[in-house]
């Protein structure tokens, strides 16, 4: 017999569990041991061996290889060495970056990875989805993504969309009704849930039946085993940058080569010089160094509680123009306490802070008794009944809240009334119940109590409640609900919503016994209307600035909200959002708006309330025909589409479901709108880390080009030797270009506009300051050369070593250039340790091969004497101060 056939008490038979407290810790590990992780098999990877030998497969590093081993075969064998040497070191190098970047995109996974809430020792508890065994008991509600096979065991309105597995993109609805019959197919097992399908409506508990390889998922596993490479826009553009780039550098190369056979230099030394050239000039660290400083800069960002689900995200947050973010929980703190009530055309006010169950209830300053008045007593005690929030204590007055905090503040006040729900649930059986959910906005019960009378209790957003409301409770009865009602209850919700307030209406309906309602519809009309719950939810303290801070960056902040207009607009007010000319669309109105209609207005719209999740897309839209980049929070199922549709899309990690994390390029681990600017902050500052190494690697291989085809054009004596050229290429792809990667933002990185997306590598005068220093470079190396050489024709090593430290020199100071748009003297300097330690190791080593004797040896140097360090320092500081000099004039 399957699963499928079996009834809850065989199920408990085969599986042996219990359903009301789950396993016990013991049994899970015993079960762990058993059946293994809950995990699929993934594909194979790279090994590192063979990571490390793709190093060298590199065309030009080949060919230089090759020309090596002749030149050893011809002798040369401390230059074959040597050579050889570097080649390797540079092959470890970027074996060490690739798998460095590699590690870091696998943590990243790991963060990303799915959670369950099971049910274990008879508590509830939230755990990686991997350490789910079978006989787990587990909870899943809409947004969620299941995580093993499951046989259902409670289903409230519960739909699941199991396209994973059957194809078949509408939901299914879900039961717990046994189904007799082998052979029935996987859409057909109503009382079945599978790992991979997502909860698209309802929530449900169900018992796992079976986990990892052995689901129905693990069967068709070895089909998913699709990995996806995600490389990023920057990273496409750099590696057709890297083809065009590799042309030019042979290119010249050749140019240099053939030059310098004209020019009567010898076929073998001009062929090895050409290669080494080629491949110094090839910038094949790039694209390494690239993922790197992305995968450094993933992991700040996770420190400031964001963490990137898709790496093309990094850049694209540089480029936003637009936050839409979700008003409760993102902007404000999503702690919410009742303030106010309202029924009987009466106002009190409760005292008490959080969630502490301690506070008085007041009418015009005097102490009043809920329990004593009919219409607050059925406002609050309905309200726990209609509610799935609970309270925990672990210690005295240490209050915790278990669920939603709308629901845990009108928790809360009941309870300082003196209701608990244990009490109510003696009074009352709830019989069926229909979820909340943002696009009805509110959530009804069917509860009958001791009498066997029937009712609905509904609870939800005041303005909805009274179109569907035909009576008010008052004056200890049900009222006709008159306009000069309706006008009260209007009035009353737009005082608490001016204040700030969320408000939340609390209704009621008799029903009838025999009746079986299927749809909320059925039941949510013709209602009672008994109050009103007035809540205050504070804005979070940070987030004032971080508007403003996104305003100077050239970002819009917009707020998206469920809430009430008013409510809405008096936060937005508080948080600095509304300008005079700021307007405030609501559903309603957007409804009635086409696309285009919108995009007419949107740019000018600071708040949308009462929106459904629904119309957070055709915002997306109006906002990027209009030329926005939008980044887009969510947190539930109905958000996901608007989330994909963003160039940003931003998922809650706390409140967030499964299916909005999945559909998201940006997780929040603290729900904190401040976290988007912090997150956009370090997009800018990646970016343009990653411009300041372009930057730096090109200017520098430049200049070593241009030395060589100077010389070669003067018909001069080649300024360096093979075995340097390598070297000067070794030392400035490794250390210093990384460690432009790791440099802090500039000052002024938030009050420049956002980048354009499609602006280039080489925009705002990147190009230019590459092409205009490497010039620079390579003509003052050259100078110092002819210099000392003029000086000196018998000592051609000797010359050659002033090039060389000369042409490392000027890449070294360059390199601090490299840390600013603006110029040298706009930061200090020495703002960036890991590049002042890159710097002077790099000197050191210069210095070590210059005059440790064995190594001189092997790179052809001489000892340089004091006065040429003069000539030197002055040269390779040229390229440098400079351009900086005449930029001063220019300004002046
Ligand atoms: P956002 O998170 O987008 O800023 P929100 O959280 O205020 O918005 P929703 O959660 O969609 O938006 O809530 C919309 C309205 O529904 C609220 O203003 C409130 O009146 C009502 N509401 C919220 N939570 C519940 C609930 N648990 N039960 C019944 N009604 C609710």
């Amino acid at each position: 017999m399957r699963y499928h056939e079996m009834n809850p008490e065989e199920i408990r038979e085969k599986i042996q569990t219990d359903f009301n407290k789950g396993l016990t810790e013991e049994e899970v590990s015993r079960r762990r041991k058993q059946f293994g992780f809950n995990e699929l098999q993934e594909g194979e990877k790279q090994s590192a061996l063979l990571l490390f030998f793709s190093q060298f497969k590199d065309f030009m590093v080949i060919v230089l290889l090759v020309a090596t081993l002749i030149s050893g075969l011809l002798g040369e064998y401390i230059d074959a060495i040597a050579i050889m040497a570097i080649v390797l070191l540079n092959g470890i190098l970027g074996f060490f970056q690739e798998r460095r970047a590699e590690k870091s995109l696998e943590a990243l996974k790991e963060l990303s990875a799915p959670t369950a809430t099971v049910l274990r020792n008879g508590k509830w508890v939230k755990i990686p989805s991997k350490e789910i065994v079978p006989g787990d008991i587990i909870r899943f509600a809409s947004g969620d993504r299941i995580g093993a096979d499951v046989r259902i065991l409670e289903a409230n309105s519960l739909e699941i969309e199991e396209s994973a597995l059957t194809g078949e993109s509408v939901p299914t609805s879900k039961d717990t009704e046994v189904i007799h019959g082998e052979n029935v197919g996987i859409g057909d097992m109503s009382n079945m849930a599978f790992m991979g399908t997502m909860v698209t409506r309802g929530s449900g508990v169900g018992v796992v039946i079976g986990t990892g390889m052995k689901t129905a998922m693990g069967q068709i596993a070895d089909m998913l085993q699709t990995t996806e490479t995600l490389t990023t826009p920057l990273q496409r553009r750099l590696e057709q940058l890297g083809k065009i780039l590799i042309i030019v550098a042979l290119f010249l190369t050749l140019l240099v080569v053939m030059i310098g056979i004209m020019q009567g230099h010898d076929l073998y030394t001009m062929f090895l010089s050409g290669v080494s050239l080629a491949v110094a000039a090839i910038p094949e660290g790039l694209p390494a160094i690239v993922t790197i400083a992305l995968s450094l800069g993933v992991q700040r960002m996770i420190k400031k509680n964001s963490i990137v689900r898709k790496l093309p995200a990094v850049e694209t947050l540089g480029c936003a123009s637009v936050i839409c973010s979700d008003k409760t929980g993102t902007m404000t703190q999503n702690k919410m306490t009742v303030t106010h009530l309202w029924a009987n055309n009466e106002v009190w006010n409760v005292s008490g802070q959080g969630y502490v169950p301690e506070g008085k209830f007041m009418k015009n300053n005097n102490i009043v008794d809920p329990k004593k008045d009919v219409h607050f007593e059925k406002l609050l005690s309905f309200a726990i009944l209609c509610n799935h929030a609970n309270l925990i204590t672990e210690k005295k007055n240490d209050y915790k809240l278990d669920g939603d905090p709308t629901e845990g503040a009108l928790l809360v006040a009941g309870l300082k009334a003196g209701f608990t729900r244990e009490n109510l649930l003696n009074e009352y059986t709830i019989i069926q119940e229909f979820p909340f959910d943002s696009a009805r906005k509110m959530m009804t019960i069917i509860v009958e109590n001791k009498k066997g009378e029937r009712f609905a209790i509904t609870k939800g957003a005041p303005d909805i409640l009274i179109q569907l409301s035909e009576s008010v409770f008052a004056n200890g009865k049900e009222q006709h609900l008159t306009q000069q009602w309706i006008n009260r209850l209007q009035q009353a919700v737009e005082s608490l919503a001016k204040q700030a307030l969320r408000t939340i209406a609390i209704s009621y309906k008799k029903l009838n016994t025999k009746t079986t309602y299927v749809h909320e519809s059925e039941v949510e009309n013709n209602l009672t209307f008994i109050g009103l719950h007035g809540m205050i939810d504070p804005p979070r303290p940070e987030v004032k600035d971080a508007i403003k801070e996104c305003k100077e960056a050239g970002i819009k902040t917009v707020m998206i909200t469920g809430d009430h207009v008013i409510t809405a607009k008096a936060i937005g007010k508080e948080l600095g959002l509304i300008r005079s000319d700021s307007l405030v669309l609501d559903g309603a109105t957007l409804d009635t708006m086409s696309v285009e209609e919108l995009e007419e207005v949107v740019d000018r719209v600071s708040v949308f309330a009462r929106v459904s999740p629904e119309h957070k897309l055709k915002i997306v839209k109006a906002l990027q025909n209009n030329g926005h980049i939008v980044a887009m929070t969510g947190d539930g199922v109905n958000d996901a589409p608007a989330i994909k549709a963003a160039d940003i899309g931003i998922a809650m990690g706390i409140t967030g479901t499964d299916v909005a994390k999945e559909s998201s390029s940006l997780v929040l681990l603290d729900d904190n709108f401040a976290t988007i600017k912090a997150a956009i902050q370090e997009g800018r500052n990646i970016y343009e880390n990653i411009r300041k190494f372009i930057r730096y690697l090109l200017a520098s291989n430049v200049g070593e080009i241009l030395v060589m085809l100077f010389a070669m054009i003067l018909a001069m004596p080649l300024p360096l030797v093979p075995i340097q050229i390598l070297w000067v290429n070794l030392v400035t792809d490794g250390l210093p270009a990384m460690a432009l990667g790791l440099d802090r933002p500039e000052d002024d990185v938030m009050k420049r506009a956002p980048r354009s997306p499609k602006e280039g590598v080489f925009a705002r005068g990147l190009g230019w300051k590459v092409i205009s220093r490497g010039f620079l470079i390579g003509v003052a190396t050259l100078i110092a050369f002819i210099v000392v050489y003029r000086n000196n024709p018998n000592d051609l090593a000797y010359a050659q070593t002033v090039a060389f430290a000369t042409l490392v020199l000027a890449q070294l100071i360059h390199v601090f250039d490299c840390r600013s748009e603006h110029s040298i003297f706009s930061r200090n300097p020495f703002g960036n340790p890991y590049l002042v330690w890159a710097v002077i190791s790099s000197v050191i080593l210069l210095l070590v091969v210059i005059y440790y004797p064995p190594l001189a040896t092997v790179f052809h140097t001489v000892p340089i004497v004091p006065r040429d360090w003069l000539l030197i320092l002055a040269m390779a500081s040229i390229p440098t101060f400079l351009l900086v000099g005449s930029l001063f004039i220019h300004k002046k």
